[in-house]
């Protein structure tokens, strides 16, 4: 019987959901599922990225996609340098792209990236010769919170496919809705927002989604619950009233949980503003909350993601593969 064949990602970078197909996803979660359990084993190494050189580059704050993706590149075999935007010359007014070219001369395989500008991402990836993921990039888009939003479904669910998702709160400002939107909807989910209207993008309609302003119907029969952090530091004006007022109409709390069915997920991609988006009994709750194995999740979504991608760079075959389209 000839060799399946070794599975690719159609791009050299991962910018976005946006281009990938049902094929890609399920390959990317299946593989996931082998990293999960050589994470959950004492001796965590794989070997995909030996040799590899990964640079995290990040322009913002973060401290569960960095951390992970760190981890992700170290149980791969690779070497991961974090890049500290706040020690390098970027504070001394080097622009993007110098400092892009100055790290590709250093002859990385990966750039790990994040970025306060929507757009910048895919900008720097047109610079440098590595492979470059996104890890948030404005308001536009952080594809592995999607996929590891994805992976967590699916394991607690068996499936993506028919299931109703409402996404909550600050959708106008959310890279992750956005995100999670254009993969659930691939995989075949029902997608609903739920937000006030100055919380929602312009056009909304347009993207295929149910859209509630009252939280309690945009939860009713919902299956999987996904609350999101109010984005303060992208609101320039008064987007909502008092945070008690928002937690009073938006907050989860059980009350407004009790109108999801009665095994319906509880998601957040943290960090979690407690008492604002949500209340600490539903997000503890340990039957219904999904939260601390949302960033479990990440790990092997990350390590899945840059075990493909330098797939893509030369002189990295690796022995075996996902045969594309061997997904649930
Ligand atoms: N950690 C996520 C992000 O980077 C969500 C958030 O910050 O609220 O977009």
């Amino acid at each position: 019987m000839p060799a399946e064949p070794i599975f690719r990602l159609p791009t050299r970078h991962l910018l976005g959901i946006e281009g990938l197909a049902p094929p890609h996803v399920d390959a990317i979660l299946d593989l996931s599922e082998t990293y999960v359990e050589t994470s959950r084993r004492a001796e965590k190494k794989a070997s995909g990225l030996r040799g590899r050189t990964v640079i995290n580059l990040f322009f913002e704050n973060s401290t569960r996609t960095r951390t992970s993706f760190e981890l992700a590149g170290k149980r791969l075999g690779g070497d991961v340098i974090n890049m500290s935007v706040e020690a390098s010359s970027v504070k001394k007014g080097e622009t993007l792209i110098d400092t892009a070219l100055t790290l590709t001369a250093m002859n990385p395989d990966v750039l790990i990236v994040r970025h306060p500008d929507s757009g910048a991402v895919k900008l720097l990836s047109e610079k440098v010769r590595a492979s470059v993921i996104n890890a948030g990039d404005g308001q536009h888009e952080h594809p592995t919170q999607a996929l590891l939003d994805a992976l967590t479904i699916r394991r607690r669910k068996g499936r993506l496919s028919g299931l109703v998702v409402a996404i909550c709160g600050d959708i106008l400002h959310s890279r992750v809705a956005r995100s999670n939107i254009l993969l659930l909807q691939v995989m075949g989910a029902v997608v609903r927002v739920v937000a006030p209207t100055t919380l929602l993008p312009a056009g909304i309609e347009r993207w295929g989604v149910e859209v509630f302003h009252d939280m309690r119907r945009g939860l009713d029969g919902a299956d999987i619950v996904m609350m999101l952090r109010l984005q303060r530091e992208r609101m320039d004006g008064g987007y909502v009233p008092s945070p008690r007022e928002f937690f009073h109409f938006y907050g989860l709390d059980r009350d407004k949980l009790a109108r999801a069915k009665p095994d319906a997920l509880i998601m957040h991609p943290g960090p979690m503003n407690r008492g604002v988006e949500i209340d600490s009994i539903v997000a503890d709750d340990l039957d219904r909350s999904v939260i601390q194995e949302q960033v479990e999740m990440g790990v092997a979504v990350r390590m899945a993601v840059l075990d493909l991608l330098t797939r893509n760079l030369q002189g990295n075959e690796p022995p075996g593969g996902v045969p594309a389209g061997s997904g649930r």
